[in-house]
């Protein structure tokens, strides 16, 4: 059974699909103006994870996540380079695609953009005009009437009245026909120089929360399993989700809202004025991407986590322990006997499945991820201590299927496909043993110059006590 904490009842919950054995997951995408920051990658790597769990558990898992490529940031760099505002978005979607394969994040089942689903704005804007939820001014722009909905504030626990108090005096400029401080743009009107559509209203363009009830609506329906996203979007963002979406559908919007917690730098809030500010692009340039994923699951991901120099360096040995230890089983599998197993190693393998069990005990819990990787180390030292070069092939294939299956579900990659031709591996087998000759014949200058002809190649030699190793940079 998973349980779920969910931000609206801020219980855990036992997670109760709509439909039996699929979820609908919507996960609230970037702004596509620049390459994505680590904090980004948190909910993408997170939210990935929760996914891959599902379909570890048999769950058809329909996952959407947009990009926003409407917006001010995005048309301010356009106007800056002289381009049109495509050109910037395309170009950053492009960019985080290939950030996001690089962290192991799997592409979602469909990635809308905001600019290619205006036409269902608009129908879902008129559907909340003619329902009285939502009003035009003299300008053209549409405002969502906060005070229609009477259950707003119900996922941020805010009330009403309080949100009034605190919004008091608050003018802000061009939005001096509000009805009341607390309303929220839906459509408005263009400016010089930005992208704009025709609609019933005016030429304009839409405010930014309209997206994501639409695209949740058009890809997954009224009502959703999860809908989860970083936890600054708690307000107002996911508030006003709820409110357009509920008062257009009639329907409840979400079942579980979950939020991840903050990623912070060197225990400060990560920001592009303080300097303190890491892309994904530059970390990857230092660490294997998979270290950035195993640091971000090494927390609960409702728990804020600082990243740090020293942590990246103890989750890189983490990870190296991990395809240290795969490295090895496959040493040992590549001569082990085509045997059946021994009652004893049966008896092993049942002792094995007792981290599986473990590890899922953890991740039901609300995705507990901080507690299954330790599971996983538990497995790893299993396999170190039981992986001996007499063991029975189908065992240690056991072992290695164990250890592929739950680094896997958190979407670590244990074992790197080495991108090496079977002739180049042939060629290199042959260089190791014609190298190992040379040794027992005490010729060192030749055995050196082996290794070099190698290393020039970019193949490390590593001698071990079960034999000469290779791997290719
Ligand atoms: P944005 O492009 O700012 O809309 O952010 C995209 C996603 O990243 C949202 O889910 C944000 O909540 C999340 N996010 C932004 N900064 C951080 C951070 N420092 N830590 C964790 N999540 C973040
Ligand atoms: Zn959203």
């Amino acid at each position: 059974m998973i349980k779920i904490f969910n931000t609206e009842t801020l219980q855990l919950e036992e997670f109760k699909p709509i439909e039996e054995g699929k979820v609908r997951m919507y996960v609230c995408g970037p702004t596509v103006y620049n390459l994505i920051h680590i904090g980004n990658a948190r909910p993408m790597i997170v939210f990935d994870t929760v996914r891959r769990y599902f379909e570890y558990k048999g769950y058809k898992v329909n996952y959407v996540s947009n990009f926003t490529d409407v917006d001010d940031k995005i048309i301010k760099k356009a106007n800056e380079e002289g381009v049109d505002a495509s050109v910037i978005s395309e170009r950053y979607i492009k960019e985080c695609k290939k950030d996001m394969a690089d962290l192991n994040v799997k592409p979602a089942t469909t990635h809308p953009q905001a600019t290619k689903e205006i036409a269902g704005m608009i129908e879902m804007i008129q559907e909340l005009i003619d329902s009285g939820h939502a009003y035009v001014v003299d300008d053209g722009t549409v405002y969502f009437s906060v005070h229609s909905d009477r259950q707003y504030g119900k996922l941020s626990h805010k009330n009403l009245d309080d949100l009034q108090f605190n919004m008091r005096g608050i003018a802000v400029s061009g939005e001096e026909q509000k009805r009341d401080p607390l309303d929220f743009v839906l459509w408005k009107p263009k400016k010089e120089g930005e992208p704009y559509w025709d609609s019933p209203w005016c030429q304009g363009r839409p405010g930014w929360h309209i997206e994501c009830s639409v695209m949740s609506k058009r890809y997954l329906g009224d009502t959703i399993d999860i809908h989860a996203g970083g936890e600054d979007l708690i307000f107002p963002h996911h508030e006003n989700e709820i409110a357009q979406s509920e008062c257009a559908n009639g329907k409840p919007f979400v079942h579980y809202w979950m939020h991840n917690a903050f990623l912070n730098i060197d225990n400060h809030k990560m920001s592009k004025s303080l300097g303190n500010f890491k892309t994904v692009r530059e970390i990857d340039a230092i660490y294997d991407p998979q270290v950035l994923r195993l640091l971000m699951l090494s927390a609960h991901y409702r728990s804020p986590l600082n990243f740090s120099a020293a942590l990246m360096d103890s989750a890189k040995a983490s990870y190296e322990r991990i395809t240290g230890c795969m490295d090895n089983l496959n040493f040992v599998l590549g001569s082990a006997a085509d045997v059946p197993m021994t009652d004893e190693e049966k008896e092993s393998l049942k002792a094995a499945d007792a981290f599986r069990v473990s590890f899922e005990k953890h991740m039901d819990d609300d995705f507990n991820t901080a507690d299954a990787i330790s599971d996983i180390f538990d497995l790893v030292r299993f396999v170190n201590t039981n992986a001996k070069p007499d063991a029975s092939k189908a065992y240690l294939e056991a072992l290695r299927k164990e250890l592929l299956t739950l680094t896997d579900v958190l979407g670590i990659i244990a074992e790197r496909k080495q991108d090496v031709a079977g002739d180049e591996a042939a060629w290199i087998e042959e260089k190791i043993a014609e190298r190992a000759a040379a040794k027992k014949a005490k010729d060192y200058a030749k055995a050196d110059a082996i290794r070099k002809e190698l290393s020039d190649k970019g193949i490390t030699l590593m001698d071990t006590k079960e034999g000469t190793k290779w791997k290719k940079d």
